[in-house]
């Protein structure tokens, strides 16, 4: 049997020194995603074998989710996803998220799985879940996915490593325009908008974030939307009847003005090893009233630089077909 260390905080600091001090040690929410990952056994050259856990549900407060009309949504990392899912001030103001929130995972785990954990979930490649394979994720010097099977892996910005982004609730953020407070090693804080907050492997293969040993997702601030401002969450898995990670999920802010779309953000998970924010797309349809054919040229536009594996060139038709819907219901 194996034993871990278990370290109760009470204050972010608190956490982020004991976290800062040891390479052994990680932070532990709801355990819905982690402690699967200890259980298995899952470690290698870059994927430590975690021997101390440093608890922050016990930081008071760190699960409050609060509305000010004139300054925003504020969530607590510790929130969880059915508090999110049920929070009346974010299905009014955010249903984009609310929706996203509800999306993710069965009822239990979104009892027990906090906002934090659902931004900051590892990666769900089936190599990578499995001790067997020592891939370029863990350290190793292969990906598994090229020449294997990769049916569930990105079409779009794969490099090195061909994941995908698993969190059902980080493209609602993105598109929402929302930030990230982080609590860092030195006691210190700062404010990091999501869309710089998800770091491809291009990046660091070993890593989805920029958050490093000692920093802490702490809280999460969404601006309050703007006038005639409309939203959409929408997500594809296979098993439509029971709760799956999805083959891609889309989340679409717009702005309308004098009838045209002001401004947007579409973002797409899924697909990349990060969320990934359909620019392309935004672009098409900036100034334009919006129809089903001039939702269809953005979402053509958008998927020009996919470049599918041997599996999963379904996901292009897939992504393409989701831009089109969400535009439409966030126009709607
Ligand atoms: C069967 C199953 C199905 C799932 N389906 C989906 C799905 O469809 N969609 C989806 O989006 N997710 C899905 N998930 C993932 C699930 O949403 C996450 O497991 C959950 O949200 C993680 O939250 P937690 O509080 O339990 O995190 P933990 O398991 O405690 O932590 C997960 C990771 O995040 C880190 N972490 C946690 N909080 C913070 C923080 N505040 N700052 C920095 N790092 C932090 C931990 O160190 C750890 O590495 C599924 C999970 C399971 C087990
Ligand atoms: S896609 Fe990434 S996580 Fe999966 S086998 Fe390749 S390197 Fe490993």
């Amino acid at each position: 049997m194996r034993t871990v260390k278990y370290t109760k905080t009470t204050s972010w600091k608190q956490a982020s020194a004991a976290l800062a001090k040891d390479p052994k040690a990680l932070a532990i929410a709801g355990g819905s995603d982690l402690l699967g990952m200890i259980k298995e056994g899952l470690e290698g050259k870059g994927l430590p074998r975690y021997e101390n856990l440093i608890d922050i549900r016990t930081i008071a407060g760190s699960d409050a989710i609060t509305f000010k009309a004139s300054d925003g949504l504020t969530i607590g990392a510790l929130a969880t996803l059915s508090s999110l899912e049920n929070s009346d001030d974010v299905k009014k103001n955010y249903p984009a998220l609310a929706r996203a929130a509800g999306a993710a995972a069965s009822p239990n785990i979104r009892n027990s799985g906090t906002l934090g954990g659902n931004i900051n979930q590892r990666p769900r490649c089936w190599y990578y879940r499995n001790t067997e394979f020592d891939c370029y994720k863990k350290g190793g010097e292969f990906c598994f996915a090229v020449t294997g099977s990769n049916a569930y892996h990105a079409i779009l910005n794969g490099e090195l490593c061909y994941i995908v982004h698993p969190s059902d609730t980080a493209p609602a953020l993105i598109a929402l325009g929302a930030s990230a407070v982080i609590s860092m090693a030195d006691g210190g804080e700062k404010t990091v908008p999501f869309d710089s907050y998800f770091t491809g492997p291009r990046v660091d293969v070993l890593r989805e974030n920029i958050l490093k040993q000692g920093d802490l997702l702490k809280e999460v601030r969404i601006p309050a939307p703007k006038a005639g401002t409309g939203m959409s969450f929408l997500k594809a898995q296979r098993r439509g009847e029971t709760y799956d990670f999805a083959l891609a999920n889309i989340a679409t802010v717009i702005v309308k003005k004098d009838g045209k779309v002001d401004d947007s953000r579409i973002v797409l998970s899924g697909v990349a090893p990060t969320p990934y924010r359909a620019t392309v797309a935004e672009e098409a349809i900036k100034g334009q009233a919006i129809t089903a054919q001039v939702a269809q040229a953005a979402a053509d536009k958008a998927l020009l630089q996919a470049r599918p594996m041997t599996d999963n060139a379904y996901k292009v038709g897939l992504a393409k077909s989701l831009i089109v819907r969400s535009i439409l219901e966030a126009w709607a």
